[in-house]
């Protein structure tokens, strides 16, 4: 059987509903989206559940499961994708936290299992957003017992903590007490484990602090009247899980094209290529033709790329009908690009990730669209690309874990089942 290349293009949280400043339609339908229309008209098409029926998903839920990996089996929260999205090297079983740099005023002790003469003034130390770099450079790698405790910044005062060690628990509580005007929370654990990690945790806190109460770029925060990072709080303990490769799994190799740190950080999980896409901001004002150009520059060694395009889920969150529009149009331009530059016999599906309707202003448990293209696909009746236009196609309606074993059908890459 001869191989071709796939593409999966998700616009994020595309899909919607009726909205009555648009006479009814959704954004998607009162969009101008010739190319996408192009694909529905020429392809086979159907409404896809990211997850399930009426499952509300989240765009790393949403992900795992259009990448073939079941969330309700392998998801453990966000941390350890977000960890793996600014760039830390994650394995199964290391207990993953978000952190943020706050501000603490007093001397903090551990006694026992509090944390007294100190309290937190600044949750997020004035959103301290230069010299985060050389303050966790003091605390990564601090090895506590028989754990190394790894940190990384992230954007302004964000960073993730991540323990690596024998016998550890994630069920442990936050350091962050979410309020200012209080001390840190000393962690708790509620198994052996967990308390081992809440123990380490407790120890990195008190540790941080000592380390960066004084560190150069404080002393200059506090002589420019600005909050000083001295303390990083710790919360959302999750562990990472223990996922196939994606190679691995299907025998090809993937790439993930995308703007956000979440989606990326799936992507670097499961050991896809990951580019870095010059002009993608992830906002409305996103080169569209940029994320385009580097699905084309991809799929030249590699088989399979998914590409996510972020802007319009924004328009979805803030209920801005037209700003949707324009994002459902900037993706047109997009697989636009991409049907003219794309290796002749690739398979391409496009959909979306789950909906973010104008009237609710956050995800919903809808289906989304799909429609799929390419030599192998044998073309139904529907003639564009629409919460609606499709139903009746020949996909009919498949869940988002389904969607790889369509497309490595497609491609001539599966393995068959039985004799
Ligand atoms: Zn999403
Ligand atoms: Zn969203």
């Amino acid at each position: 059987m001869k191989r071709t290349k796939g593409v999966i293009i998700i616009g994020d949280g595309l899909a919607d509903r009726p909205v009555a400043e648009l006479d009814g339609r959704t954004p998607l339908e009162a969009a101008d989206t010739p190319n996408m229309d192009r694909v529905a008209a020429s392809g086979e098409c159907g409404q896809m559940d990211p997850i399930g029926p009426g499952v509300r998903a989240g765009s790393d839920t949403s992900h795992l499961a259009i990448l073939g990996y079941d969330p309700f089996k392998v998801y453990t929260g966000r941390g350890p994708f977000e960890a793996a999205g600014i760039g830390m090297e994650i394995r199964g079983g290391d207990i993953c936290f978000r952190c943020n740099f706050s501000t603490l005023e007093g001397e903090l002790k551990l006694e026992g299992d509090h944390f007294t003469g100190a309290k937190v003034t600044d949750r997020r130390a004035g959103r301290i957003a230069e010299g985060t770099r050389e303050l966790i450079a003091t605390v990564n790698g601090m090895v506590i017992e028989d754990v190394t405790c790894y940190a990384k910044e992230s954007v302004e005062h964000r960073a993730a903590l991540v323990l690596r060690g024998p016998g550890l628990g994630s069920k442990v509580s936050d350091v962050d007490p979410h309020d200012e005007g209080k001390p840190p929370h000393a962690a708790t654990g509620e198994d052996d484990e967990s308390r081992k990690a809440a123990r380490i945790v407790n120890e990195f806190v008190l540790r941080s602090w000592q380390a960066l109460k004084d560190h150069p770029v404080n002393q200059a925060r506090i002589a420019a009247g600005k909050h000083p990072g001295n303390i990083l709080l710790p919360r959302g303990a999750g562990v990472a899980p223990h996922l196939e490769p994606f190679e691995k799994r299907y025998g090809i190799k993937g790439a993930c094209v995308v703007e956000t740190g979440l989606i990326a950080g799936i992507g670097r999980y499961l050991n896809m290529t990951v580019p870095e896409v010059k002009g993608a901001t992830g906002g409305a004002d996103t080169d569209e033709l940029a994320l385009a150009r580097a699905i084309i520059e991809m799929l030249a060694d590699h088989d399979f790329v998914l590409c996510n395009f972020k802007a319009p889920d924004l328009g979805g969150h803030d209920s801005k009908p037209q700003a949707k529009i324009a994002a459902a149009q900037k993706m047109d331009n997009l697989v636009g690009y991409v049907l003219e530059h794309i290796p002749a016999g690739t398979h391409i599906a496009i959909t979306a990730d789950h909906s973010t309707p104008i009237s609710f202003g956050d995800h919903t448990g809808d289906t989304v669209p799909i429609a799929t293209c390419g030599p192998n696909v044998r073309p139904d009746s529907v003639r564009s690309f629409g919460e609606r236009a499709v139903v009746g196609g020949a996909i009919c309606r498949i869940r988002g874990f389904d969607l790889m074993k369509v497309m490595t059908n497609l491609m001539g890459v599966q393995e068959k089942f039985g004799a």
